[in-house]
Order: structure tokens, then C-alpha cells, then sequence
């Protein structure tokens, strides 16, 4: 358990569902000395003062990174290069800047040309998230017991790294340290290729022309309002995500589509043995992920209806 404030101030570039969660868990862990929030919309800021999540709200990038010890970029990707752009000249000698983007690569791309010397620059990913956003949908124990994953660059200072994951463990998370590559082909498999199968199956759905919208509703099983739930995700977030983990995404859709050719000729062959072998593989996968702690086996996967 680290002193009270023992990470100074913190600036938060965006308030949306990951901001608010950070300023959640922060505070519940006494980790900041202050919070200071940007966000571009008054409607987010006002939002931000009234749940109280910061000690500070401000709508411009500059005076929000103003003296903070660690400055974190919760936006969408496309809007991290510019977003760093514009605290680059107010950022701290001895700061570190992280971001939490769903793709690294990009982030590095982008983002990194803008960081000054002296700066730490550490890409972050939080594997910790819901279908919500925005300030009112944050919480403090989004990341307990979850993820983080920083894919510092190489020659990153090691004490920075240090720092920042004893952070992300003062908000609940387990961290991992990997290579910003490698993070985008895992998580174009485990989290960019289920989004965009869920997006297209409801899609799908809703397109059918002999199926009527009121009938996916009213008779929609588990398992199709599973995908619905994971399509109602931010639209702007996922648009950047696919646009910006392009090559990683388009070989695992590869794969999938050949396997799934696979299924289709087993079914239209009768082949009753591959589709077992394959259900009774993917079922121990699940298991493995309830016994990682990763999932919860209860009943709904322990969602409640509304969630
Ligand atoms: P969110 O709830 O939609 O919040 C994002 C915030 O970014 C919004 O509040 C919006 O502010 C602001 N914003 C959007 N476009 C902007 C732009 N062009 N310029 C300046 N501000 C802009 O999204 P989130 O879920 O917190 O996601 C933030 C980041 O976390 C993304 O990079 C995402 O990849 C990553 N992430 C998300 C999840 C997840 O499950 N959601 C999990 C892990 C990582 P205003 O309200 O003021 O417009």
C-alpha cells in the first residue's frame, strides 16, 4: 500500500467511461494529491462537476496537464496525436505520459513525435471496459483484478515503468509488460475481432428482410443478446480501433473466415465429429477463462438485466 498522494497530480485527457473509471479508482485508493479532467463537450464537463469524480475540470488540454506528475490520454485514437500535440508544451520535465487506446501501434505513431525530451512516454491499455460511456458510466472497481498492459519503447526509463505500473496496481489492475506489436495481434483476436463478429451478426439481423426487427427482439436468445450488448459499444471508439489496427485485425479475420469455411462444410457434410471436437475445445477454453478469474461462472455471467 503505497502513502496517501504518493502519485501526485494526475491529468486526465478525457472523462469518458476509462477517464471517469481512473478518477474513481484513484480516489478510492488515495493515489493523487489532485485530479485535474479535461473534456471538449460542456455537457462532459458539467457531468464531471456534478458526480465530482476531479478536483478540477477544464476545457483546454494545456491547463489541464499544467503540473501534472502523470498525464493520462483517455480519448478515442484518432484523437490521441493531436491531443499530445496540444499538452506538449505545458508537459512536466519528469512527467510520464500514458494513454489507455486499444491499439499501441497507433498510439506510438501518432502520439509519440509529440512527446518533448524529458517526458516518459509509456503507452498503457487497460483490458477492463464496458458497452457504456461517458462521465456517468465510470466506476472505481472497473479495473480490479483485471489486466493493464504498458508497452513502454525501448530504452524506456525503468523506474518511470516502475511507476506507472505501481498506478495502475494502486486502481485494482494486474500489469503486464509487452511489445507493442505483439499487444495489437493479441488483442485483434481476444477484443478488435469478437466486436466486429458481434457488429456484423446484429447487422445481419437487423437486415434480414423475412425476419421482422420486432421478432430479434421479441425472441432474441442468450445468446444473440449477447452480441447485442457487445455491438452497443461506442461507435467512435471501435470506427478508430478498426481503422488503426488494420493489419493485425485483417489476418485474424483471415484465419476466422477459413475456419469458419471449415464449420460450413462440416455441417454440410454431416461431420458431426469435427463440430464436437471443436464445441468440447472451445468449452475448456471458457473454463480456463472462469478459472483465470477473467469471468464469472454465475448464472448470465453474472450481469444483472439491466447491465
Ligand atoms: P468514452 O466513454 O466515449 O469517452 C471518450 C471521451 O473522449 C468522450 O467523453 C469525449 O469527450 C472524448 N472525445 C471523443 N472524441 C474526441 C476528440 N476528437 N477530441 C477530444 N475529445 C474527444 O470512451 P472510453 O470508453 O473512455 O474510451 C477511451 C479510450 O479508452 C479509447 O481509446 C479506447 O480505445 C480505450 N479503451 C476503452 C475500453 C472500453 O471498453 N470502453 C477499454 C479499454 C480501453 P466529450 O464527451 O467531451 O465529447
Amino acid at each position: 500500500m503505497s502513502e496517501p498522494g504518493t502519485f501526485g497530480r494526475i491529468a486526465l485527457i478525457g472523462v469518458g467511461l476509462i477517464g471517469s473509471s481512473i478518477a474513481h479508482a484513484a480516489r478510492r485508493g488515495g493515489l493523487a494529491t489532485h485530479i485535474a479532467g479535461y473534456s471538449r463537450s460542456a455537457e462532459s464537463r458539467a457531468a464531471a462537476e456534478r458526480i465530482g469524480f476531479c478536483d478540477s475540470v477544464h476545457d483546454d488540454i494545456a491547463a489541464c496537464v499544467k503540473d501534472a506528475d502523470i498525464v493520462i490520454l483517455c480519448l478515442p485514437i484518432g484523437a490521441l496525436g493531436s491531443a499530445t500535440e496540444a499538452a506538449a508544451p505545458m508537459l512536466k520535465r519528469g512527467a510520464i505520459l500514458t494513454d489507455v487506446g486499444s491499439v499501441k501501434m497507433a498510439v506510438i505513431r501518432d502520439a509519440g513525435p509529440y512527446v518533448p525530451d524529458g517526458v516518459h512516454f509509456i503507452p498503457g491499455h487497460p483490458i477492463a471496459g464496458t458497452e457504456n460511456s461517458g462521465p456517468e458510466s465510470g466506476f472505481a472497481t472497473l479495473f480490479d483484478d483485471r489486466w493493464c498492459i504498458l508497452t513502454p519503447p525501448p530504452g524506456a526509463d525503468a523506474a518511470a515503468v516502475e511507476r506507472l505500473s505501481s498506478f495502475w496496481r494502486g486502481l485494482g489492475s494486474k500489469v503486464d509488460i509487452m511489445e507493442p506489436r505483439h499487444h495489437d495481434m493479441v488483442l485483434a483476436i481476444t477484443s478488435h475481432l469478437p466486436h466486429l463478429i458481434a457488429y456484423n451478426i446484429v447487422g445481419t439481423a437487423a437486415d434480414l428482410e423475412d425476419v421482422t426487427q420486432s421478432e430479434v427482439i421479441k425472441y432474441s436468445a442468450g445468446g444473440f443478446r449477447d452480441f447485442t450488448r457487445i455491438a452497443a459499444s461506442d461507435p467512435t471508439m471501435w470506427r478508430d480501433v478498426f481503422l488503426n489496427n488494420r493489419e493485425a485485425v485483417l489476418e485474424m479475420l483471415q484465419r476466422f473466415t477459413e475456419d469458419l469455411t471449415a464449420l460450413q462444410r462440416a455441417i454440410r457434410w454431416g461431420d458431426g465429429d469435427s463440430l464436437f471436437t471443436l464445441f468440447s475445445r472451445t468449452r475448456a477454453i471458457r473454463r480456463s477463462i472462469i478459472e483465470a478469474g477473467q469471468e464469472s461462472a454465475a448464472p448470465n455471467f453474472g450481469r444483472d438485466k439491466t447491465t
